[in-house]
Parts: C-alpha cells; sequence; structure tokens
C-alpha cells in the first residue's frame, strides 16, 4: 500500500493531536472536524480498507471504540454521534489507510449530515441476497 499521510503520523514524522494508543490502534483528533471532538481511530496495520484488516486488528479497533465514544460523550457534553467508515473514493474515502470517524452530533446540528434515501427490500431479492453472502463469507 502506498505510504499515506496517517503512516506519517503513526512514525512521528507529522505532528497529530493524539488521544490513543496500544500497539494495534491509534487514534487522534480530525485536522478538519465536522463537529467539535471528531475523532479518527486508525489500525497501526497500513491497509486501506476494512475488508484488508487482519482480525487482529479489526477485533482490536472494535474493543477501543465504545470506549472512546464514552470518553467523547463526556468532553462534548452529547450522547448523539455518528462512526463513519468511508471504503474507496467514489465512497467519499480521501486517506487510503483504513480508519473510522467517530463524530459527536450537537443539538444545534453540528457534526455528520447524510442524505438518506431508503428504497424497499424485496422478498425475492433479500431471499437471493442473503443466500449469496452466506455462500461468500
Ligand atoms: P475520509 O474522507 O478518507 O474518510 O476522511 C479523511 C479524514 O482525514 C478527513 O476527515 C480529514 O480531515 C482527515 N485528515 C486528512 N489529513 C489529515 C492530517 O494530516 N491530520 C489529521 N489529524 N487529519 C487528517
Amino acid at each position: 500500500m502506498a505510504d499515506t499521510i496517517f503512516s506519517k503520523i503513526l512514525r512521528g514524522e507529522i505532528p497529530s493531536h493524539k488521544v490513543y494508543e496500544d500497539d494495534l490502534v491509534f487514534a487522534f483528533l480530525d485536522i478538519g472536524p465536522l463537529s467539535p471532538g471528531h475523532l479518527l481511530v486508525i489500525p497501526k496495520q497500513e491497509v486501506a480498507r476494512v475488508d484488508q484488516l487482519s482480525d487482529e486488528s479489526a477485533a482490536a479497533i472494535g474493543r477501543v471504540l465504545p470506549r472512546l465514544a464514552r470518553a467523547l460523550m463526556k468532553v462534548s457534553g452529547t450522547e448523539d454521534y455518528n462512526i463513519l467508515q468511508n471504503n474507496g473514493a467514489p465512497a467519499h474515502q480521501a486517506v487510503f489507510h483504513v480508519h473510522f470517524h467517530i463524530i459527536p452530533k450537537y443539538a444545534d446540528g453540528r457534526g455528520l449530515g447524510l442524505v438518506w434515501k431508503p428504497t424497499k427490500l424485496e422478498n425475492d431479492e433479500a431471499k437471493k441476497l442473503v443466500s449469496e453472502l452466506v455462500k461468500n463469507l
């Protein structure tokens, strides 16, 4: 994988506002926060997409996300937040090193804005999808 800005942050070559670190995970403030407290949580494993993560790195991130969220709730004073994780440029990924955003959502609207356009799940399509997905797990 190409070296990204997050590899440089991990190596300490460029500064970051570190919030958390363990053997497998690093968390720091986003440089362009959608709202105050916007955090990025990254694996030390240098892969671009979540589907490329080792089970070990994935578990390490999963273990720490709730703890970081709880700290952010206390500090931001809001209980509400989004966890966002983008894979691929069309899916809005700009830095090609896996990262999870934790974005506080404030009562005044600051935070993640979403355009969510639900369609309807049809029964036949659902059955076909489940069958294909289960085969590919
Ligand atoms: P993406 O769109 O890839 O999910 O989000 C990338 C995030 O990385 C953006 O929210 C952007 O503000 C953040 N970011 C990009 N470069 C840096 C940097 O050098 N330092 C920090 N702290 N955040 C960065």
